[in-house]
């Protein structure tokens, strides 16, 4: 389960981060900076691999990030809100130990807040603890995740998360809570659907590409005027 307390917006501004983008970026449209502060005892290999997810189900939909570690301690700084029709294109994410307020017995992996239905806050918050308790509970998907190579283990645990991390993302740049039977904005998912290696499902639906297009200005110049 996803946990969206309120609805969502987004924008793509022009800021000095993105102008200084590296040039090879092939996306038309510069990438969402999104600020990453974990819980020490998480392995750097696997965040990377959980991004890496993200960045593979969101690409199609033309939309990348630029994953900066920082600090926790450090992690409270973001880039002031822009003025202008469109929240800001920096998020913080925080990956750690929270295990957030589950409904229905249910364990949700990631969770985003907002203030109001129009003013999302700029968080989102990957539970570790309960993506490891998920691949416990699924032993008969996955098998017994006591008895796994830590590399087997690595490799469910960042698909699952980098899944559940692109579902969050999803709420944010889509401007909404709403959710889909099917694809990426599905409320629940399974353990296939976390854990198995063919990620073709969680997409955006035809009408969710048109309004994140719409979101979207080609031109972030133009639009944080
Ligand atoms: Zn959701």
């Amino acid at each position: 389960m996803m946990l969206i307390a309120t609805t969502v917006a987004v924008a793509l501004v022009a800021s000095t981060l993105l102008a200084a983008a590296p040039a090879a970026t092939t996306a038309a449209i510069p990438p969402m900076i999104v600020y990453v502060a974990t819980a020490a005892e998480l392995s750097p290999r696997l965040v990377a691999r959980l991004c890496a997810e993200t960045d593979a189900i969101w690409r199609p939909a033309g939309v990348t990030f630029a994953w900066r570690r920082t600090p926790r301690a450090s992690a409270g700084a973001l880039d002031a809100a822009p003025s202008g029709p469109f929240v800001p294109d920096t998020l913080r994410l925080t990956i750690g130990p929270d295990r957030g307020g589950g409904r229905d017995g249910r364990l949700p992996l990631g969770w985003i807040v907002f203030d109001d239905a129009a003013a999302p806050q700029q968080d989102i918050y990957l539970s570790h603890a309960n993506a490891v308790t998920m691949l416990e509970n699924a032993r008969g998907v996955v098998g017994i995740a006591d008895q796994m190579p830590p590399a087997q283990r690595e490799t469910l645990l960042a698909r699952a998360m980098g899944r559940a991390l692109a579902h969050e993302l999803g709420h944010y740049l889509l401007a909404s809570k709403v959710h889909t039977p099917h694809g990426l904005m599905k409320a629940t998912l399974t353990a296939v659907e976390l854990f198995a290696p063919d990620a073709s499902d969680f997409r955006l639906e035809p009408a969710q590409r048109h309004a994140l297009a719409a979101r979207r200005p080609a031109d972030p110049l133009v639009a944080s005027r």
